[in-house]
């Protein structure tokens, strides 16, 4: 059996790679687990079939009710997880998606206010560089300036800007982890829109840029390939003793740690914890609540299309995007449904695949698909509309009958948007197409209802009959395990969760670094 560590992290993607960048450099000894392959970023290559090899390569997950929530398009494999290939738009959340019950009587409030997260979000955007202008943000909470100005506006933001200040709407530059300037040692963003296929030379915030080489260079240990099954558990069921996982060739191995962090996604966190503890608990580890997987959370997306007669040249730039607007935000509008909702503007765009021109309107073929892919490639334009969803204990993860190859019972997922998140897509729908008309499009359509960033499923809160994890995403039940990841978010506000994520999970690293002894007794 190998040595045993201080801490096991489950997962080397933006949750995991922040707990072991943190814990190592406070002088813990840290292995961290990854199921898929080991890769770095002299791998990664600017093609839109190679890409694919950064989706889910992991056991697969079930996906039923109504709306399903996109999980092979939101997840990852290998070394950097699902971060390795998503587009840095970082926005922070605002108080009152902290607040929701007290504020609106609706939604679950957070066990802490904004005003505590605060500073992690400013040591984390100091960390990996962010760009923007936070004056021109209007709608962005306290913080630090940005690190650095904003990324690139060309004709393609430019073409949007024009619709959106027709429609007497405000634009700003995007929040986004993209090097605007070099920093740090990384280059600036060379604006080729491959961000998507995993950006090479580390302008994008992806955990090998940052986080992952930080942890090795304090000694954290990574290992591929080692796909984790189950927390182990003392006999009283109230510690962790370290955690099990399978290696490529199918042999089962123990790790034994002080504690245990899972950062493995939102829906396979939940997977491991339902699969753990079954011959001392029927309900797996840290359920005494019966809330694991419960709350699962993603936002409706919608995305915005239009022809320009003149030229946007949308294959240039960053793929997440050059501007933005969050003059929906109010939670509490008239609009006639509860939540708030944002665009990003001016997404950078490459002929195939999901986000691709070609999947921009998927009911021409022939002759008139030729044409619109030679007109599109120099005058397309592309937005996207993120609404917020409501917590409902009804949406979830929980196990199937079907069994992966080690044995255990697959991930399903159960999802039905509210009628308010549902609404919110409506109003985005139909805002949009108004705004890329009164940008002087010659057409404009959207997209089919889509699901972005899976959170909830371990949701954190004082109370451990109502939750899973405490504010610092210590499970209430088992105190020296902790959860990495958007699945301690109790709501889902409608903006991307990879800051906030970066954000708690940096909170609680430097919870576990501050009370060392009392996690690890
Ligand atoms: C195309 C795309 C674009 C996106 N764009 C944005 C954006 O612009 N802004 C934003 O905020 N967010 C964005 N996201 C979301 C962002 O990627 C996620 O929020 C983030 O990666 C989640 O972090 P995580 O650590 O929870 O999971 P991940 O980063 O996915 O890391 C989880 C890791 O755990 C590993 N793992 C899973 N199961 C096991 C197991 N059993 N044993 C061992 N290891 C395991 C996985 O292989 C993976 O490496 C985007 C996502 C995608 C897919
Ligand atoms: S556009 Fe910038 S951030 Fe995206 S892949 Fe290219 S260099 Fe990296």
């Amino acid at each position: 059996m190998a040595d045993k560590m201080d801490v096991v992290v489950v997962g080397s993607g933006a949750a995991g790679s922040v707990f072991a960048a943190t814990l190592a450099e406070a002088g813990r000894s840290v292995l961290v687990l990854e199921g898929g392959k080991s890769r770095t970023l002299d791998d990664l290559y600017s093609s839109q079939i190679w890409a694919r090899r950064l989706k889910t390569g992991a056991a697969m997950v079930e996906e039923t009710g109504k709306h399903p929530i996109w999980y092979n398009f939101n997840s990852g494999h290998g070394y950097g997880g699902a971060a390795m290939h998503h587009y840095g738009v970082w926005p922070r959340y605002h108080p009152e998606d902290m607040k929701s019950q007290t504020l609106y009587g609706r939604a679950i409030d957070w066990p802490f206010e904004y005003d505590e997260l605060r500073p992690f979000y400013d040591q984390i955007q100091a960390d990996v560089g962010i760009s923007g202008d936070a004056e021109a943000e209007i709608w962005r909470p306290p913080g630090d300036p940005y690190p650095l100005p904003p990324i690139l506006v060309n004709q393609h933001g430019e073409a949007f800007a024009k619709g959106f200040k027709e429609m007497g709407l405000h634009t700003s530059p995007i929040p986004i982890a993209v090097l605007s300037q070099p920093y740090k040692g990384r280059p600036a963003c060379i604006w080729d829109g491959w961000c998507d296929a995993g950006c090479p030379t580390g302008a994008l915030a992806n955990p090998l840029a940052v986080y992952l080489p930080r942890a090795q260079a304090a000694g954290a240990k990574l290992q591929s390939e080692s796909t984790v099954t189950r927390v182990l558990m003392n006999q009283r069921g109230d510690r962790a003793t370290g955690v099990e996982y399978y290696d490529a060739a199918g042999e089962r191995h123990v790790q034994e740690a002080e504690t245990v962090v899972l950062a493995a996604f939102t829906v396979e966190n939940p997977r491991i914890l339902l699969n753990s503890g079954k011959s001392d608990s029927a309900g797996g580890v840290a359920n005494s609540s019966g809330l694991v997987g419960r709350y699962l959370l993603s936002h409706a997306a919608v995305m915005i299309y239009g022809m320009f007669p003149q030229e946007t040249n949308s294959f240039f730039g960053a793929t997440g995007g050059q501007l933005f607007n969050q003059d929906g935000y109010a939670k509490d509008s008239d609009e006639g449904a509860y939540g708030s909702r944002q665009w990003e503007i001016g997404l950078a765009t490459k002929p195939n695949d999901l986000l691709g021109i070609a999947m921009s309107r998927p009911d021409i073929y022939g002759e008139a698909l030729h044409k619109f892919m030679h007109d599109g490639a120099r005058h397309l334009g592309a937005m996207v509309g993120v609404c917020e969803d409501q917590p409902n204990v009804e949406n979830r993860v929980e196990l199937s009958s079907t069994k992966d190859r080690y044995g255990l019972p697959l991930a399903r997922t159960v999802y039905e948007y509210s009628a308010d998140a549902l609404k919110l897509w409506d109003i985005s729908a139909q805002e949009g197409v108004a705004i890329t008309r009164a940008a002087g499009a010659t057409d404009a359509w959207h997209g089919p209802l889509g699901g972005q960033h899976i959170m909830g499923g371990t949701i954190m809160g004082n109370d451990p009959s109502k939750s899973v994890v405490n504010r610092y995403s210590q499970a209430h039940d088992v105190s020296n395990l902790f959860i990495g990841g958007g699945g301690v978010f109790p709501t889902s506000s409608c903006v991307n969760s990879t800051f906030t994520l970066h954000a708690t999970s940096l909170m609680s690293a430097q919870f576990m670094c501050d009370n060392w002894s009392a996690v690890s007794a």
